[in-house]
């Protein structure tokens, strides 16, 4: 087939292979050895053959269907040569006497004859290339010569010029870009094809560690570029100025307990962030239940302490309206406001509550996405506090922070539940500091985790009515139904329909995520209030609910949900004193991965070895949201495997920064090609 130019650039481009860079790091997917010839007698089914022989005889056979068969010949002993699609020129080609060279994988057919299918034949005779051949991806059209001509000239082009000075590369042991990348696209006979292919030849550390400088880069960029915006600074009031309490003295001695060592060193970096004149931008990382909330209160009255107001945002209502019964609590204890927002709000009501954040009546306001609306303004934004930030969008997470006046940012605290592997976080979020809540409030039991084949359903109700007939609470949560949010419904009403029957004496309710949000923080409320027995409920609860007196669950079909997601909502219970129990209801038979998971839930608590495991399932890109972390700007270095070239290329990352900017510039620019705009929010 012949291509004109045009199409097969159109063809590149389609390939993802637009610029010449594209094409440079478009490496092999493998390599075929044709530098070497064998002899016939070497063939071996299942390995590839490249050998010379003479056309013994050849035939058009018809059964089972018409075909063309050949035997070939050398010294040693004979091949079989079949093509079930050919042309009247290769009978032509096969006449006996004539000699080919031939290359292929070598089949074991019928009668267990040794035979090539389809092989390509060319001139016996003819010298050997010198180098391994590549085998690219390719995509139907596009032969794989155009895209080796193509791959050749761009190397032509980028010239293959090393960014990185000699001795640098003398030091860290790496080869030179361009040897680097003729070596993947062309591999001498000699080089360890293997090693090439698990990419952990020489060749490839070399194109992984420039990835990674690059991406320490950008994220050290984006990082000097937040050191560049400015933020009213929130220093500890003086005690000076009055003689009375300050609000977080008031607010320690009134809470029921002590903080843990964990929250209170969080609390400090989160103070020293705060001292200075520029944005943090804080990561408070806790696994479920480790106190993350009162933290972000302490800070926030950092900010209502310097006259400043602090803002709280979270996913969705329930979330929101749990915080927000949190916040407003302590607030009323200090003779606070704490407004709240969302979209359901009636006319009236959100009348009243921006005109109160506007004029800076609300010291703490909390809400859903409703926060970063046009009509929302604040006097005086001083922190922004964003809960489960995974959940939101880039923009979302950025327009809280835009929500300020002029040209002050207000401070940034995120909180996520999501635990990140210290590797993970200190590599891919290099612009985000991280604080991590390591230890659980004291007294807590471990939750007991029990796996129940769904024949049992019926024991497991019963279940239930004794532990609230005990005086507990108890979550059933409904299987999650993909593909449809009416089915999943209809699976929850019914769920609540036999669940109301079967335990008459019990009061049951209802919560999932068609419920108006209204109806939906009743619901909570009523549930937090003890006025609920058992809630059935879709995964609308999954993220933040806190009611401690709930200590058993039940998840439905638990071999549906993710990893991360039965690790969050297993840690709605085990909140109060109370032994609590969580039974992952689940139906045969289980997939391989389902069976992974619940074994990783049954078998530990502790959220990092969950994100651990759930990483090697999933893999980071899909845990983190690759968009939000320097993920996205790697294709080819594996956060884990190559960790230690990592700390090497954040150590060369900024030392390039700082000595030799030109360098730095260069490479970004070679590696990036634009691609880092979204890290510099
Ligand atoms: P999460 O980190 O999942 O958001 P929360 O902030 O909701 O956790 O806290 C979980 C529960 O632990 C809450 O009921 C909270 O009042 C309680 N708690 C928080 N810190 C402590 C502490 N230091 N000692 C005892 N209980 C605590
Ligand atoms: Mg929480």
């Amino acid at each position: 087939m012949t291509q004109s130019g045009v199409s097969s650039q159109s063809v590149l481009e389609r390939l993802g292979l637009s610029t010449p860079m594209d094409l440079v790091l478009h490496f092999p997917l493998r390599y075929e050895d044709e530098t070497r010839l064998a002899s016939l007698a070497q063939a071996r089914p299942g390995r590839s053959l490249n050998a010379e022989g003479e056309v013994v005889s050849a035939h058009v056979v018809t059964r089972p269907r018409r075909q063309l068969v050949a035997q070939l010949r050398d010294d040693t002993g004979e091949i079989q040569l079949r093509w079930l699609h050919f042309y009247p020129s290769q009978l032509q080609q096969m006449q006996p006497g004539k000699r080919w060279r031939v290359r292929g994988e070598v089949r074991s057919g019928f009668n267990g004859i040794l035979e090539l299918v389809h092989p390509k034949v060319s001139q016996a005779s003819a010298p050997l290339p010198q180098r391994l051949t590549p085998v690219y991806s390719s995509s139907e059209g596009l032969a794989q010569k155009s895209i080796m001509r193509a791959i050749e000239s761009a190397c032509a082009q980028l010239q293959l010029t090393d960014t990185l000075p000699e001795p640098v590369l003398a030091e860290l042991g790496l080869m030179s870009f361009e040897d680097a990348i003729r070596t993947l696209h062309w591999p001498r006979p000699q080089e360890d094809i293997h090693a090439l292919e698990l990419r952990t030849h020489p060749a490839w550390v070399r194109v992984k560690f420039d990835e990674l400088l690059a991406q320490q880069l950008s994220l050290a960029n984006a990082r000097a570029s937040r050191q560049l915006r400015r933020a009213t600074p929130l220093p500890p009031v003086p005690a000076s100025k009055s003689e009375a309490p300050s609000l977080t003295e008031a607010l320690l001695a009134h809470l029921p307990f002590e903080l843990t060592g964990s929250q209170t060193r969080c609390l400090q970096e989160i103070y020293a962030d705060l001292l200075k004149p520029h944005p943090m931008h804080r990561l408070l990382q806790g696994d479920v239940g480790s106190g993350k909330t009162i933290v972000a209160m302490l800070a926030a009255l950092r900010a209502v302490e310097n006259g400043q107001q602090a803002a709280v945002m979270a996913p969705t209502e329930i979330l929101a309206g749990q915080h927000y019964l949190k916040f407003d609590a302590w607030s009323k204890a200090l003779g606070l406001r704490c407004v709240w927002l969302c979209a359901g709000l009636g006319a009236k009501v959100k009348r009243q509550a921006l005109a109160d954040i506007e004029s800076g009546q609300a010291h703490l306001i909390v809400g859903t996405q409703a926060l970063i609306q046009d009509g929302v303004v604040f006097h005086n934004l001083g922190l922004a506090i964003v809960d489960e930030q995974h959940r939101f969008g880039v923009s979302q997470r950025l327009a809280l922070s835009r929500k300020s006046d002029h040209d002050l940012l207000p401070h940034q605290l995120t909180m996520s539940a999501t635990p990140i592997p210290r590797t993970l976080a200190m590599t891919f979020f290099a612009d985000l500091d991280v604080s991590v809540i390591d230890e659980r409030p004291p007294g807590r039991k471990p939750v007991k985790t029990k796996l129940v084949s769904a024949g049992r359903r019926d024991e497991v109700i019963a279940s239930i009515g004794h532990a609230v007939r005990d005086g507990g609470q108890a979550y059933w949560v409904c299987p999650l139904v993909e593909e449809s949010e009416a089915l999943e419904l209809q699976t929850a009403t019914q769920t609540y329909e036999t669940l109301a029957s079967m335990l008459p004496d019990l009061r049951v309710g209802m919560v999932h995520g068609r419920l108006h949000p209204n109806e939906k923080s009743q619901v909570m409320q009523n549930f937090s209030a003890g006025e609920i027995d058992l809630l059935v409920a879709t995964t609308v609860i999954e993220v933040g609910v806190d009611v401690p007196n709930a200590a058993l669950m039940v998840i439905e079909h638990a071999e549906r949900f993710g990893l991360a997601q039965l690790h969050q909502l297993r840690g709605r219970v085990g909140r109060g004193s109370e032994q609590s129990v969580c039974i992952l209801l689940y139906e045969q038979p289980l997939s391989q991965q389902a069976q992974v998971r619940l074994r990783a839930m049954y078998e530990t608590e502790d959220g990092f070895e969950i994100a651990r495991r759930d990483l090697q399932l999933r893999g980071p890109g899909e845990i983190l949201g690759s968009r939000q972390s320097g993920l996205a700007l790697l294709r080819f270095a594996d956060y884990e495997a190559d960790a230690l070239w990592v700390e090497k290329a954040r150590d060369l990352a900024a030392h390039l920064r700082e000595t030799y900017p030109e360098i730095a510039q260069a490479h970004l620019d070679r590696w990036l090609q634009g691609r880092q705009e979204f890290l510099n929010g």
